[in-house]
């Protein structure tokens, strides 16, 4: 007699239920499913447990005294790449989407667990296990809102996969390693971006509506290395928005209170990160973390150009600076936000600095968020080395 595994026995909760995580909650998906079983350990909100599944996933959690894995997490190699033929409609030049199809087509995975959107919204996620090349491309660029991700996961087990590349964002990827023994693969790729201050579909209208001159022909956006948000319209033109002019007063809530409460900006747990924070202007950058990493960059090696990962600047000052006008809702006056912003790309941090200086400013942030209102979780939540870097800099009270 077969035994069923406890968790089929549980039951997925209604879209309208309220989360486990409460307001915390990224809807990552995992309770959209029969794995809500295993929610008090997997949920990145309930129980933050980074470095015990970096030990289970990389072999060795991060080494605090490494300057480099501090704030990068565990990797074995880091580099800068663009595609010599970017995908045309991707975020970046879309390395995310090659390499998945690399790997479905050379046969090394059955499916790749990734996000689309709906038909009547662009913005709006929806998560599926792509099977074909088109499928694939059709989900690249980002859906800058919230995606249950993991919602897929009940038909990965039923549909008898064994090897499978799931595409995420941190918090979708801690709940998915707290439960990838139980999904019954033989071998799990994860593909990680890093991810910060995402918005539910409603924050991302707020957001759109505050800082673009066209919020409706909005179809793709991102915050740059050079101090700007860029968008690009239906029609190809591009804004460009000073970070500094940001109407912080009227966006301070506009972030999911998830958003305002993680510290895995670099997804510690995928095999390979691919973002552009760490990189030169117009290139990606690259974290291997491990074997299995290495193995999933090399299959796109012939198709980048890349170059060695630089740092340049000093951050410390202009994020020491900017923690109390951000806790003030500080907006500065647009002439002024165009030259700060001229200044600090002057003479600003770049390369690994710059992801240095990003990922200071939002861990100071939201350390404090945590502190102010969820003073009872903030000692568990936080993990080390996020309180080694926050202890950088003077917090206000
Ligand atoms: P593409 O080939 O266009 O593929 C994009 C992939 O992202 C697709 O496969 C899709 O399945 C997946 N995806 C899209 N939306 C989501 C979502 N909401 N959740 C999970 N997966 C999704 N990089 C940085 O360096 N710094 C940042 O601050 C940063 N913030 C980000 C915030 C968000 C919300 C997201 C989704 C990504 C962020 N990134 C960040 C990563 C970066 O913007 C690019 O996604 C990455 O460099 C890959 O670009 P690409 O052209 O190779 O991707
Ligand atoms: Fe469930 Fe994911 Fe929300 Fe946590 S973040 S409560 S695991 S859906």
């Amino acid at each position: 007699m077969t035994s069923v595994s406890p968790h089929k026995k549980a039951k997925a909760l209604k879209p309208s239920s309220r989360r486990p995580a409460k307001e915390l909650c990224s809807e990552c998906g995992l309770c959209d499913t029969y794995y809500i079983h295993y929610v008090k350990e997997a949920c990145a909100f309930i129980n933050q447990q980074i470095g015990e599944l970096e030990e289970e996933t990389h072999d060795r959690s991060r080494n605090l005294d490494n300057p480099d894995e501090l704030y990068f997490g565990v990797h074995q190699h880091m580099t800068a790449a663009r595609k010599t033929q970017p995908i045309e409609g991707a975020q970046w030049t879309g390395i995310v989407s090659s390499i998945a199809i690399e790997m479905l087509n050379r046969g090394i995975v059955e499916g790749v667990v990734c996000v689309q959107n709906t038909k009547e919204d662009r913005f709006q996620p929806m998560p599926i296990i792509a099977r074909t090349a088109e499928e694939i491309l059709a989900a690249r660029v980002n859906k800058p809102t919230l995606s249950p991700n993991l919602s897929v996961l009940e038909q990965i087990e039923k549909s008898g996969m064994k090897r499978l590349l799931v595409i995420g964002v941190g918090c979708q990827i801690q709940a998915l390693r707290a439960v990838e023994k139980q999904l019954g693969l033989e071998k799990l790729y994860v593909l990680g971006t890093p991810c910060v201050d995402n918005v539910n579909r409603a924050g991302l209208q707020k957001f759109l509506e505050t800082t673009s001159r066209s919020p409706e022909t909005v179809v793709h956006y991102e915050f740059m290395q050079d101090f700007r948000v860029h968008f690009k319209h239906e029609d190809g033109s591009t804004e460009t928005v000073p970070f500094f002019g940001l109407k912080t007063n009227k966006l301070k809530d506009v972030f999911a209170p998830s958003c305002m409460s993680c510290f895995d900006y670099v997804n510690s747990l995928a095999d390979l990160v691919v973002g552009y924070m760490g990189a030169p202007f117009g290139w990606q950058w690259i974290v291997v973390r491990n074997d299995t990493g290495k193995q999933m960059l090399d299959l796109v090696k012939d198709q980048l150009e890349t170059q060695p990962v630089m740092s340049q600047g000093n951050r410390k000052e202009a994020v020491q600076q900017s923690i109390p006008a951000y806790d003030k809702g500080v907006t500065l006056p647009m002439w002024a936000a165009k030259l700060m912003g001229v200044v600090i790309e002057k003479i600003g941090p770049k390369g690994l600095e710059y992801a240095r200086f990003s990922i200071d400013s939002h861990f100071t942030r939201n350390y404090l968020y945590v502190k102010r209102n969820h003073p009872e979780k903030l000692d568990a939540h936080v993990p080390d080395f996020a309180k080694r870097i926050v202890g950088q800099y003077k917090l206000p009270e």
